[in-house]
């Protein structure tokens, strides 16, 4: 039986549409899911839209929208992702589906009786977190992540016991069992762990929740909190609660894919969840960074929300692809800007492959040479290993690399003056490093890399459409 590979993204709040933040984070679990299909292992990949924040309500409430209407309508727009961006999940899960309701219930009751109790509770609220934060997390009376003041709240809610299971997360984390990449996340994490752990808060008032959510099982009057449920997400989707073939065969989950501002509720309390419900842990949590707009924070505020659908439609799917995982590092935050765009879709998209393809592919015509047919390809073993780094620039460094060391023997040995003979020779070791560097892109930019293997197939090879027109600078 081949490997199984199960990997998530996380599941966005649905208040508004999909950002360029949301689209690094897809796009590199896209990249992972076909590195392994490529590895011939079974991959399961999933998304979906976590419907049941109160942000959601508290943004429908703003555009006096039903609530249901502003996440389907939301939800829609993360789904059809998978056409603009080339991407391969093979389920999209909704917190509003029945399958999930059921399983979030489900885990609630398998947790161990004595890590849920009830108890008042005065706290501070971030909504944007949805979180209570302690006054160590905030900075200048805000939380740093969302810059609002949270609320007071008080009311009484059922608690988990996150407190006992301290020891066992800190052994957990440090020991690799659940390996958590980068390395400076990881620290954070163990120094919030060292911390101490307090129970945190899984449900509220139906009134506080504005009865939007899943009910507690057994008493009506709460709902979970919304992170208990959304956590879920990734064994409901997999069926646990009906005991399912594809939760009997991926869980657990391989890679989880997160950003920055959520590793706490991924690194400690879910796996808590899962340990208090008998069930195994994840095995590794990758953490990106964010993307800035122009060298600034993306917020609705500022009005630089850059819509992933608006650049696939002016530079397309490959090009967006490729500048997300080149120019943003995967372990920082890195930055989106026009300029910026052009000059690395002209140097390297245009000027680098697109040059290269498409010299090697007139003079082959010109040759009249017919070209062995192209043996299977398999990664490259150090994109292999940069991708399970999670070095998503660096491995396209090692493939750049290439194109740009033929795109220099081209120059330096002049094919075109040479004798037959000398032309075919020539000629066949770029065929060959031709199919292997669209081979290695495929889990990168899966378009480019089909239409050039198509292209360059064999026997005869010849000029196609242009892969990367040169675009007009707009300024
Ligand atoms: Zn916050």
């Amino acid at each position: 039986m081949s490997k199984k590979f199960y990997i998530t993204s996380a599941i966005p709040f649905v208040n508004a549409s999909p950002h360029i933040g949301f689209a690094l984070e897809i796009v590199q679990t896209d990249t992972l899911a076909r590195q392994h299909r490529l590895l011939n292992e079974e991959v399961y990949f999933l998304t979906g839209a976590d419907e049941n924040s109160l942000k959601n309500v508290q943004a429908a409430n703003l555009l006096n929208l039903p609530v249901k209407e502003l996440v389907d309508k939301n939800a829609a727009k993360f789904k059809e992702l998978k056409g603009a961006l080339n991407l391969t999940f093979d389920d999209f899960i909704k917190t509003s589906e029945e399958r999930h309701v059921q399983g979030v219930q489900a885990l609630w009751k398998a947790c161990k009786k004595e890590d849920i109790y009830k108890k008042k509770y005065q706290g501070l609220y971030c909504m944007g977190c949805e979180a209570f934060l302690t006054e160590k997390d905030l900075v200048d009376g805000k939380c740093p992540e969302h810059l609002i003041e949270p609320e007071v709240v008080e009311e009484e809610n059922y608690f988990f016991r996150l407190s006992g299971y301290q020891d066992w997360l800190l052994e957990l984390i440090s020991s690799d069992k659940l390996k958590i990449t980068p390395n400076k996340r990881k620290n954070e994490v163990i120094s919030f762990i060292k911390s101490g752990l307090e129970d945190f808060s899984i449900s509220r008032s139906k009134e506080r929740a504005r009865n939007w959510g899943i009910p507690v099982p057994g008493d009506s009057d709460q709902i979970i909190y919304v992170w208990f449920d959304a956590l879920a997400n990734y064994i409901t989707a997999l069926d646990w609660q009906k005991n399912g073939e594809l939760f009997k065969k991926f869980w657990p989950a391989d890679v989880h894919v997160i950003g920055k501002g959520i590793s706490r509720f991924h690194a400690i309390y879910w796996p808590a969840m899962l340990k208090s419900a008998g069930l195994e842990t994840p095995k590794e949590i990758f953490i990106h960074s964010y993307v800035t707009v122009e060298g600034q924070k993306i917020s609705k505020s500022l009005g630089n929300v850059v819509d992933p659908y608006e650049v696939v439609k002016k530079y397309g799917t490959d090009p967006v692809r490729y500048y997300l995982l080149k120019e943003i590092p995967p372990f920082n935050d890195g930055d989106f800007s026009q300029k910026r765009f052009l000059e690395v879709y002209h140097a390297d998209l245009a000027n680098g492959l697109g040059n290269l393809v498409s010299r090697i592919a007139r003079l082959c015509e010109k040759s009249e040479l017919k070209f062995p047919e192209q043996k299977s390809i398999t990664l490259d073993s150090k994109v292999n290993t940069q991708l399970a780094d999670f070095r998503f620039n660096e491995a396209l460094e090692t493939i750049w690399h290439k194109v740009t060391k033929e795109n220099k023997r081209i120059n330096e040995e002049k094919p075109w003056q040479m004798e037959k003979s000398d032309l075919q020779n020539f000629l066949l070791q770029s065929v060959e490093t031709i199919r292997e560097i669209a081979g290695n892109l495929r889990p990168f930019l899966p378009e480019t890399a089909e239409k050039i293997l198509k292209q360059f197939k064999g026997p005869e090879i010849k000029p196609e459409a242009v892969l990367f027109p040169r675009l007009e600078n707009e300024k």
